[in-house]
């Protein structure tokens, strides 16, 4: 099993403005690999089932095959009806995570 990626090295040394600044293709890999984690879990929002699905690159898009309902990788979350590009949503999330972070840190003291 891999390690989440929120307490990883990697996302400990990711900054805001790396976040903002990444191409929608590498923020979209990235937040696959923060909600399934490695990817090979893909789980429908829908109907929770799990390796049932494939996947419509061209929209970035899931279709269930058990419900056939289309998912996206915000689907269920409070970024499922975004505009924006999903660099935007990471660098958001980068900056909650840290800012969470460090505040357990200076509450532990
Ligand atoms: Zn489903």
């Amino acid at each position: 099993m891999s390690i989440h990626f929120l307490l990883s090295a990697q996302a400990r040394t990711l900054s805001v403005l790396q976040g903002a600044g990444m191409s929608d293709d590498v923020a979209f890999v990235l937040f696959r690999h923060l909600r399934w984690g490695d990817g090979e879990e893909v789980v429908c929002p829908h109907c929770g089932t799990v390796h049932r699905h494939y996947f419509k690159a061209s929209r970035k898009l899931w279709r269930c095959i058990a419900c056939r309902e289309d998912f996206s990788v915000t689907s269920g979350t409070i970024f499922a009806f975004h505009k924006l590009p999903l660099r935007i949503y990471l660098a958001a999330v980068i900056l909650y995570w840290q800012g969470n972070h460090r505040l357990s840190e200076a509450l532990a003291l």
